[in-house]
Formats: C-alpha cells, sequence, structure tokens
C-alpha cells in the first residue's frame, strides 16, 4: 500500500510549492550535483573542488545549472511525485565538472507578461523571510518601468525603511547626483535593491534572505527589459553574478546576465567614506553613458 504522508507535511509542501509558484518558478528538478557526488567513490569526494572558494564569473555561455530553490524542491519532488525522474547517469571517479552554485538565474524561465504591478502583487505583504520582523516599509523599486538602465543596490537603509523608495538617504542624494550627472533624472531610471527590507543595524543581508527576495529582483529586471544594469557594490554584483570574486576584479567591466548588458560600481555609500574613487565610478558610468547614446561631455565629473 502506498505510504501516507502526513497531512502537516503535506500542508508544508503545499505552502512551500505556492511560495515558489509566486515566485515564477514552476518547474523541478533533481539534485543531479548531490546524486553525482553520492555515486562517487570516497577517494573521489575528497577531490571535490572546494565550492566555497572564489567562483568565477559566469560565462555568456548558458549552462544547465539547477535553481537554488529547486534543490530545495528536489528533496521534497521525489516524495510526491509517483513519477519515475531521469536518473543521473553514472560517472568515472574523474573530475567533476566546476562545482558552481547552482544559479537560480539561469534556470528561471523569464515570465511571459510579467509587469511590475503583478510582481508587486505576488511579493504582497511579504513574511517570506526574517528582515519581515524589523522592517516599516517594503522598498519595491522605483522609476520608469520602461527604463533602458537599471541601478541595483543592497537594501533599504533606514530612511529608504521609513518612506518605501530606494536611495533617499545620503547615498541616494549621491547616487541622484551620479544619475543627473550621467544627463538623466530619478524618473528616467529604475532603482531598486537585491533585497527590500531593511536589514536591522544597516548589515548586509545574509543569504537566506538573498536567495528569498533576490527572484523577484529577476522578475523586476525581466519585466524592465533594460539595455544595462549598473550594480551598486558587491551584494549586488555577487547576487546578480553568482560570484564570490571581490567587486574590484570586474568593477567597470562589461559582463553579461541574461542576455543584457551588466557593469558592477562602487556603492554611493562607498563613495561617501571614500570621495577619491568617485572618479572610478564616473569612469564607469560613461562607459554605461555611451552605450546609452547619451553626450558625454568634456570636463564634466560627478
Ligand atoms: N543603500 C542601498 O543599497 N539601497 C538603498 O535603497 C539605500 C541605500
Amino acid at each position: 500500500m502506498a505510504e501516507r504522508i502526513p497531512e502537516a507535511f503535506q500542508k508544508k509542501i503545499t505552502d512551500r510549492l505556492r511560495f515558489y509558484e509566486d515566485l515564477g518558478i514552476r518547474q523541478f528538478y533533481r539534485d543531479r550535483i548531490a546524486e553525482l557526488r553520492d555515486s562517487l567513490p570516497p577517494v573521489a569526494l575528497s577531490s571535490l573542488p572546494d565550492i566555497t572558494e572564489e567562483m568565477p564569473l559566469p560565462k555568456p555561455v548558458r549552462k544547465p545549472e539547477l535553481a537554488k530553490a529547486a534543490l530545495v524542491a528536489a528533496a521534497v519532488a521525489p516524495k510526491i511525485s509517483p513519477l519515475p525522474l531521469p536518473v543521473a547517469p553514472k560517472i568515472s571517479p574523474l573530475p567533476l565538472p566546476v562545482a558552481v552554485g547552482p544559479s537560480l538565474f539561469e534556470s528561471m524561465d523569464k515570465i511571459a507578461n510579467d509587469t511590475l504591478l503583478k510582481i508587486r502583487e505576488d511579493l504582497g505583504e511579504c513574511t517570506r523571510c526574517k528582515l519581515h520582523g524589523t522592517r516599516h516599509t517594503i522598498v519595491f523599486g522605483d522609476g520608469n518601468p520602461k527604463a533602458e538602465l537599471v541601478f541595483v543596490g543592497e537594501g533599504p537603509g533606514a530612511d529608504e525603511d521609513a518612506q518605501g523608495l530606494p536611495f533617499v538617504g545620503r547615498a541616494g542624494k549621491l547616487l541622484t547626483q551620479m544619475i543627473e550627472a550621467m544627463g538623466l533624472q530619478r524618473k528616467d531610471v529604475y532603482i531598486c535593491n537585491v533585497v527590500k527590507c531593511r536589514p536591522p543595524e544597516n548589515r548586509q543581508p545574509e543569504e537566506d534572505e538573498v536567495s528569498t527576495c533576490s527572484p523577484f529582483l529577476l522578475r523586476q529586471i525581466d519585466a524592465i527589459a533594460p539595455k544595462v544594469i549598473v550594480c551598486l557594490g558587491a551584494v549586488a554584483a555577487k547576487t546578480l553574478l553568482q560570484t564570490n570574486r571581490g567587486i574590484s576584479q570586474f568593477r567597470g567591466e562589461w559582463l553579461e546576465f541574461r542576455g543584457r548588458k551588466l557593469l558592477a560600481t562602487y556603492h554611493p555609500a562607498y563613495l561617501l567614506r571614500n570621495p577619491p574613487a568617485k572618479s572610478e565610478v564616473w569612469k564607469d558610468l560613461q562607459k554605461v553613458m555611451a552605450v546609452l547614446g547619451l553626450e558625454v561631455k568634456k570636463g564634466k565629473s560627478a
């Protein structure tokens, strides 16, 4: 007789699947990386690359990586699905393919006809991570829903949490000056963050908070479909590029994110502490201006 799943567990699965549905994730895969590991003899296990090592930046080639969320769900899926799942091929104890972190972003499909309004509705009065307990206001994002340029910051601070708008504090004022120096206004661009709720004491968002919230950011970027994404600071860059490399190693370089041009630069809060770095950021923004066809005026500095 088929084993009955306890009701409480069934409810947990249902809630979890509903959450993924909200994020637009509807397909689940088996954790093939774990399967590959399990199928290796112990000697090969010791030669596995340390996945906490710095990872290379993703190449513009799309790899069949697993979604982070799907990894969690994969632990559940085989128990509730009577369908036979594809069996992972047996491999020899040769070096495994580089154990890159499963990229949620590479494997998340674009949602057809998605809009910022729908995403905001799906987000709701979010309680998905612990940040909801201390926030006052969700800071969803602000600006032109058809912007060619999207700025992605880290997370709201105290001013943003109070006003419900991104980058309105001291760092925000500097960002506004930078945008204006580019010949644009805030209403021309879109500004958002990796997490939508203020981390207490302005600490960096934690991994679980980033992985819970960033799928909404991904949907925002897909819905806006900008020409250029500018990551402000290491948290945004590391999140979108799924890398542990320090931002100074790739700051100012053109990279790719889901077929769009991405450039990472220093966070305005860093510039407040370290004003000489402004000239580096201005060089980066001039690159962005060139791609957007904005006139780079000689001698003008942010
Ligand atoms: N810093 C950020 O990263 N985002 C904001 O919205 C404000 C400050």
